[in-house]
């Protein structure tokens, strides 16, 4: 942590809120030129996408807080990636393809055919896919094309919900279950019933019915912590960023912020900064600027961690219908485990929209997810569960209901001086990395354009 002395020294721009928004913004405001502060509340940065260490059956093991997937159109957040020194330590499918298991034992696939242009390169995995009737797949196929017939743009479809046009245009309760809800409730964090209309609009357009490459599936080779929080780091620093890590801003007035150590008993001290961005969670707004955003409430995601004395599955992820289960993906490598015991797994089971399981207590979540794997793997019947653990995150990602996508607001704010960055901002995206990172160029341009010096924003991510 730096000290309050240099801390305070004068700043041509002050990014509050080490986040991947807040990242992006500070590294492209100091890539322009400006003196940029970033201060984080935390000891670390990348907010919202981060690990930790645990132990766990007596190893040491780097523990995601929550399984993050990216898809190959999410351009933005790969080119941070890239800018970070970090493009490759993430896996990119080479073309969609993703298991689908039935907790009744089962088995489906969607995956895309090579050099099939969209919306066709699903057709075929979906004339074959087990997990629904033949007449239901026919469904599916009419209501891809309800589906790739909205417009993102369209304001009018932020008061409906997803799950609405999706009956209104025959689609069963199996279909929704077992295609639309597998994709709607991993990208929105709620249910089809519940989700915008708008955003699922953007989700299913830009994210798989679009071009037939853009659903290709990324998730990180190596602990978020490693992308997110060492590599940001560094390249912060090399960029000339002064970084005031568990610094809490307190208050911003106009050519000022009151900056807050969290630990120890310095006072509060002023920095300097004719700019400033909150780059903040949209509950942290409040109070801090004299700014009132709407509540935009928030949804949960749960994980369960699962250790077994054995591999009981080859699949690097898969996706689970029937059950608590939504993705199951293999964190043997990236955690640590697989060099410290090899032929071990670990499992991490992601469940979205999760408000109802935050009141389960941990070892009937546990107890309930384990015996789902032993339906899904059954390999996993006769392996022992070595350690088991759940992760909550009550406040993942903002409530994607209707009407949240139009009370977003856009990064200039009516307060001189004061600027807003925030995956929750209005970019148009879910509740994503993506958006993080494109608020934090929506920003920087933003603020850039009024000095008349856009910068362009970070190439680099390969298509
Ligand atoms: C469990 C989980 C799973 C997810 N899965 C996915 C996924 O698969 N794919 C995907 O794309 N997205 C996923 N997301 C969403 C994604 O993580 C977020 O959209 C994104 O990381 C938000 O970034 P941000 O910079 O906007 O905000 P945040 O990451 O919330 O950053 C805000 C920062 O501001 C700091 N701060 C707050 N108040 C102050 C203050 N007063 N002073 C200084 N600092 C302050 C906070 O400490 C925090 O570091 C998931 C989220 C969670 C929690």
């Amino acid at each position: 942590m730096a000290e309050p002395s240099a801390a305070g020294a004068p700043c041509d721009v002050a990014v509050v809120g080490g986040g991947l928004a807040g990242i992006t913004a500070a590294l492209r405001l100091a890539d322009a030129g400006r003196q940029v502060t970033l201060v984080e509340s935390r000891p670390r940065l990348g907010g919202a996408a981060f690990s930790f260490p645990r132990t766990a059956a007596g190893v040491e093991l780097t523990v995601d807080n929550g399984q993050h997937v990216f898809l190959r159109c999410c351009t933005a957040y790969r080119a941070l990636l890239a800018r970070l020194g970090v493009g490759d330590r993430v896996h990119l499918q080479r073309r969609l393809d993703i298991p689908v298991l039935h907790t009744d034992g089962r088995r489906g696939r969607l995956a895309r055919t090579p050099a099939v242009p969209a919306p066709l390169h699903l057709s075929r995995s979906l004339a074959g896919y087990r997990l629904l009737s033949v007449a239901d797949r026919v469904r599916a196929a009419r209501g891809a094309l309800a589906l790739r017939s909205l417009d993102p743009d369209d304001r009018s479809l932020d008061s409906r919900t997803l799950g609405a046009f999706l009956g209104e245009h025959g689609q069963s309760p199996a279909v929704v279950d077992a295609l639309w809800g597998i994709v709607a409730t991993a990208t929105l964090n709620l249910p089809p019933e519940q989700a915008s209309l708008q955003l699922a609009a953007k989700v299913f357009r830009t994210g798989l019915l679009d071009h037939a490459d853009a659903g290709d599936i990324g998730w990180a080779a190596a602990p978020l912590g490693h992308l997110h929080d060492a590599a940001a780091r560094a390249a912060l620093a090399a960029a000339g960023v002064r970084l005031l890590l568990g610094c809490a801003a307190r208050r911003i007035e106009p050519g000022t912020v009151t900056v807050a150590a969290r630990r120890g008993a310095a006072a509060p001290f002023t920095l300097p900064a004719p700019e400033v961005v909150l780059a903040v969670p949209h509950a942290a707004v409040d109070g801090l600027a004299g700014l009132v955003v709407e509540p935009l409430g928030s949804s949960a995601i749960v994980n369960v961690h699962v250790i077994y004395d054995r591999a009981v599955t080859d699949l690097p992820f898969a996706a689970s219908v029937g059950g608590t289960a939504q993705w199951v993906f293999d964190r043997t490598t990236s955690s640590g485990l697989a060099a410290a015991r090899p032929g071990w797994q670990y499992l991490a089971v992601t469940v979205s929209a999760a408000d109802a399981l935050l009141q389960v207590p941990s070892p009937q979540v546990q107890r309930a997810v384990v015996a789902e794997l032993s339906a899904l793997f059954p390999a996993a019947d006769r392996a022992e569960v070595l350690a088991a653990f759940v992760t909550r995150e009550r406040h993942a990602t903002f409530r994607q209901a209707p009407g949240s996508n139009t009370a977003r607001p856009g990064p200039a704010t009516g307060v001189p001086g004061v600027w807003l960055a925030g995956a929750w901002t209005a970019t148009g995206w879910p509740d994503t990395m993506e958006s993080a990172v494109r608020s934090g160029n929506a920003v920087a341009d933003a603020l850039l354009a009024r000095g008349a010096d856009r910068i362009p924003v970070h190439e680099g991510a390969p298509a």
